[in-house]
């Protein structure tokens, strides 16, 4: 899928609305719109990449950013206590469904391991 259809490419272009919960010049956060967690938050780069397989060496700091910023929301969830999780997935096994890349951000309950 090309960014010209991409669901969350829609988000960073303000065609598809979105509960956005924390943005700046390179990344967006919004609830996700099927949470399963009292709290599940996604954030995207505004740039397409499609998959973790398509990150490059440049960017690590976004990916850092990404993670940065999921902590600091977590807080400001009042989640940071109790406990998170974040998962970003890779491709159809592991249930990627949108080709941009996102990290979950999922509290408010407890959480079992492994994940299914
Ligand atoms: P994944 O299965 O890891 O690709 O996660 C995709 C996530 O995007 C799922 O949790 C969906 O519920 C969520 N999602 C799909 N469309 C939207 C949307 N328009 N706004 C917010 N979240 C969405």
């Amino acid at each position: 899928m090309s960014e010209h259809d991409c669901l969350f490419c829609k988000i960073v272009n303000g065609d598809l609305g979105a509960d956005i919960v924390y943005e700046n010049e390179s990344l967006i956060a919004f609830r996700d719109i099927n949470p399963i967690a009292p709290t599940h938050i996604l954030l995207i780069p505004r740039r397409h990449v499609a998959t973790m397989n398509d990150l490059q060496d440049g960017d690590a700091s976004l990916v850092g950013e990404l993670f940065l910023t999921a902590a600091r929301i977590a807080a400001n969830e009042g989640l940071a206590e109790d406990g998170y999780r974040v998962v970003m997935n890779c491709n159809e096994a592991a249930g990627q469904s949108v080709f941009h890349i996102h990290l979950h951000l999922m509290g408010g309950r407890a959480m079992t391991w492994p994940p299914g």
